[in-house]
């Protein structure tokens, strides 16, 4: 039991206004948040009520599926301090609805989206002082669903946790204002009829190597060919792919294997709203080497240029820099989430 005089400094200290972080030096490492977000239920029943515990290590069954059978998925937002200090989430009930396709997926019960959405808030609000000043990085916030009941075959387990953590980050790829990528020829990420479409734990291990091996040869991330052809754009490690051609804007179409990104989602929204011709479509690699300008999207990385893309030994370049379309559509994203530009949409929801 905590004394009555730490309790005091406790509260005085998560009252400040800011945790003690220096918020210029963020990156994408895992800094610890205050609290945490754990709701469980049984298989075959709906999840109820979940509850806000200080952050810390959990326990586990050694015989839980997702140690043993990778029974898990995870989602991945962000939280963003405007100017006027109000706290802001992006289109969270995009990831509800995606973390529930990915549970039918794999098997697992989920939190409606209400409940999704209202946990995602508890759990932001409750570590506050962890979101970063404006322009300074964002609140990342990272929804867990697991099997963590017990089976040793290869069964469905008979217990469930939601968790949800936070973690302060800044730049995905640090020190890289545009992107060295280079095209993956020997492994590929999703199969036709897998799980690539949705964000099983599973399918991010098996690309550690190549990712590893990439950044050995000094590029930014690996971009993903399909796996049928071995001659069709897919995405790149954590994030879409989108080229420019003209007016024209393309990005691979989803037909499974590739990660439905709210992202993708909403730069799409934008790039019509901006008068754009955007299509999505199968894009073999040679588009890709012809287009005049490359950037890919997600959450961790929001919009970001590609420099160069490598592929069977030779290099393209591409435009990057204030004039390219990637950064007119970055402008817009971050001008709407960070509530300069009027959010037409509805995109933008508040936490308190
Ligand atoms: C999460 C993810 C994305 C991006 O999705 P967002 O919803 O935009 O964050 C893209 N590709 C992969 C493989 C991902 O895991």
């Amino acid at each position: 039991m905590a004394s009555t005089s730490e309790q005091t400094t406790c509260e005085t200290m998560n009252s400040e206004k800011y945790a003690d972080v220096n918020w210029d030096e963020l990156g994408f490492s895992p800094i610890p948040t205050d609290y945490m977000f754990v709701m469980k239920c049984s298989e075959g029943e709906n999840f109820l009520q979940g509850n806000l515990t200080p952050f810390g290590n959990i326990e586990l069954s050694p015989s839980a599926t997702i140690l043993n059978t990778g029974q898990g998925i995870f989602e991945g937002l962000k939280a963003y301090r405007r100017e006027d200090d109000r706290i802001t989430l992006f289109r969270p009930e995009q990831n509800a609805i995606r973390m529930k396709m990915g549970a039918e997926r794999m098997c697992m019960p989920s939190p409606s989206t209400e409940q999704f959405v209202d946990a995602v808030k508890q759990t932001v609000l409750a570590n506050k002082r962890w979101v970063p000043p404006p322009g300074k990085g964002s609140l990342y916030v990272r929804p867990l669903l697991m099997g963590s009941g017990s089976a040793i075959g290869v069964v469905p387990a008979p217990e469930y946790t939601f968790l949800i953590y936070t973690s302060p980050v800044g730049n995905y790829y640090k020190g890289d204002t545009s992107l060295n990528v280079i095209v993956e020829e020997k492994f590929r990420r999703a199969i036709p009829s897998g799980a690539g479409g949705v964000k099983a734990i599973t399918n991010y291990a098996p690309i550690f190597q190549a990712v590893t091996q990439a950044k050995t040869k000094g590029f930014s991330d690996v971009l993903f060919l399909d796996a049928k052809t071995g001659r069709n754009v897919e995405e790149l490690s954590l994030c879409n792919i989108f080229i420019v051609k003209g007016n024209v804007i393309s990005t691979p179409a989803m037909l499974g294997t590739i990660l439905p990104g709210v992202t993708r989602k909403s730069i799409i929204d934008i790039a019509l709203d901006s008068c754009y011709q955007v299509e999505e479509r199968v894009i073999p690699v040679e588009d890709l080497m012809d287009a005049d300008e490359v950037f890919c999207t997600g959450t961790a990385v929001v919009v970001n240029s590609v420099g160069s893309i490598t592929y069977q030994g030779k290099r393209v370049e591409y435009k990057t820099g204030v004039e390219s379309v990637s950064q007119k559509l970055y402008a817009t994203l971050t001008g709407i989430q960070m509530g300069r530009i009027e959010d037409k949409m509805g995109w933008t929801v508040e936490v308190d």
